[in-house]
């Protein structure tokens, strides 16, 4: 096999405004959603940027600052220039790590897109791996983790019970224990951005377009520093964002229920009737009335409930709002460095 082998001289921050391969596209695209992570970005991009650097195709970074408290933003725009380009995006506030990765896959130029974590639970050194089954025909990605460290066992438990859940109410599959960290080629990406939907629970969207998927296994490390931004609430949102705007069954098993309590409170009623007929007793029980009422009442507020969680994502929608409010985006040219392509 003949290897072809041309040298691409990358052009410094001094000659960029003259230079005429100013505008060459990257092939790959690193997308890192970060919020408050100002302790563990200089090694994260210390570990990214010495892999992109060993790759032989044109790789672009691209920073999305989820409205962060702290210095990340001034951190991520301080990095020097590598072999790779680097982009600041900056949001005008916290819209959620959801809404910062779209921000990331609206501005990719790359025919393949990575979505990494800041905080090196997703090694950066599995790039090349990931890009090799890309180049292989793989249009998704999808990264598995075989084991969970530093997570607790409730976090462990509750994940492992919500991904059943969701495969089996889903009319899609969505892989189990595979995180946001996967790669997309360009045409996924661009059927994902081309989705017009406000809810977006990204891991049933990556899913949603099919294509060639590929999953490879990988141990997810601990948080290198620092603390997990989500907490049970949040979890629990991201779990009912998850059900509601993939699957109308939990709907359908509401009226499942409402049927059965009814079925059952009838079969009770004629019970009770016969009885008093046959046997001439009077109607007594106020325990089991009550059980009876309170049975009902909380399957008839459940089922209420369930339908404001669907009426209130149709609200969100209608409103047609955009997904999230660009600050600033800071931007640096690769430095002059020869790359083997
Ligand atoms: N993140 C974000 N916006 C948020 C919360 C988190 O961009 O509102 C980023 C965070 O900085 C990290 C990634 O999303 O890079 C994963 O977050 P975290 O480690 O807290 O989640 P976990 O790994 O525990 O699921
Ligand atoms: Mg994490």
């Amino acid at each position: 096999m003949s290897v072809i082998k041309k040298t691409v001289n990358y052009v410094s921050e001094g000659e960029r405004s003259s230079h005429p391969i100013r505008h060459f596209a990257p092939i790959l695209s690193v997308i890192v959603p970060f919020y408050n992570e100002h302790q563990v970005l200089p090694e994260f991009h210390r570990r990214l940027t010495q892999v992109l650097d060993a790759l032989p195709e044109h790789c672009e970074i691209l920073y999305v600052d989820d409205g962060s408290s702290d210095t990340s933003l001034m951190v991520a725009q301080s990095f020097p220039s590598t072999t790779s380009s680097i982009r600041c995006i900056a949001l005008s506030r916290n819209f959620g790590k959801e809404f910062a990765m779209c921000a990331g896959l609206e501005h990719a130029k790359g025919q393949a897109v990575i979505l990494i974590d800041a905080d090196l639970q997703d090694p950066p050194e599995l790039i090349p791996d990931m890009l090799q089954a890309w180049r292989n025909g793989a249009d998704v990605v999808n990264m598995k983790r075989s084991s969970r460290q530093g997570e607790s066992w409730l976090k462990r438990f509750s994940a492992a019970t919500f991904y059943k859940l969701l495969n089996r109410l889903a009319a899609l599959d969505i892989p189990e224990n595979v995180g946001d960290f996967r790669l997309l080629s360009a045409r996924v990406v661009g059927h994902i951005n081309a989705l017009p939907e406000r809810n977006r629970y990204m891991k049933g969207l990556f899913s949603w377009p099919g294509f060639t998927q590929t999953t490879l296994m990988f141990e997810r490390d601990a948080r290198f520093c620092g603390e997990t931004k989500w907490n049970y609430f949040k979890l629990l949102g991201l779990a009912m964002d998850g059900l509601t705007s993939f699957s109308v069954r939990p709907l359908r098993l509401a009226t499942f229920v409402g049927a059965g309590c009814a079925l059952l409170s009838f079969g009770f009623g004629l019970w009770i009737i016969v009885k008093t007929l046959m046997f001439g007793e009077p109607v007594s029980g106020y325990p089991s009335m009550m059980v009876v009422m309170l049975g009902l009442a909380g399957v008839q507020l459940l089922s209420i409930g369930l339908l404001g969680e669907y009426v209130g994502r149709i609200f969100v929608e209608v409103k047609r709002r955009p997904l999230y409010l660009i600050q600033s985006i800071h931007e640096k040219q690769p430095v002059a460095a020869t790359k083997v392509v």
